[in-house]
């Protein structure tokens, strides 16, 4: 059996809980939800990372790949940088939410 992993066009949402707006994507199968506004430079993405959040890219042609730590040090992909959302909001995300988000 071949293992596909989906990575879906990211599309502007706003969470469901805090009302914030958010962009969500597939990211190989995972879903991916990250705060609209990017990121404005290095330090942001390290307080960013600090405070226990993926950051994520948002390609030109709208995909959202996660930056993990060799993506961040080679720094070749293109595009505004984005740090996941973390819900502010009264209840806990489930799964569930997480997938319904990402549609
Ligand atoms: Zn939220």
């Amino acid at each position: 059996m071949t293992r596909h992993l989906i990575s879906t066009v990211a599309t502007d949402h706003r969470c469901d809980r805090c009302h914030a707006p958010i962009i969500a994507a597939l990211d190989d199968g995972i879903p991916a939800r990250v705060d609209a506004t990017p990121l404005r430079d290095r330090q942001a993405e390290i307080a960013a990372l600090l405070d226990g959040k993926w950051t994520y890219v948002l390609t030109l042609n709208r995909h959202l790949i996660h930056r993990d730590a060799s993506r961040i040090t080679a720094n070749t992909l293109t595009g505004t940088i984005h740090a996941e959302h973390k819900c502010t909001g009264p209840a806990q995300l489930t799964f569930d939410d997480l997938m319904n988000g990402a549609q």
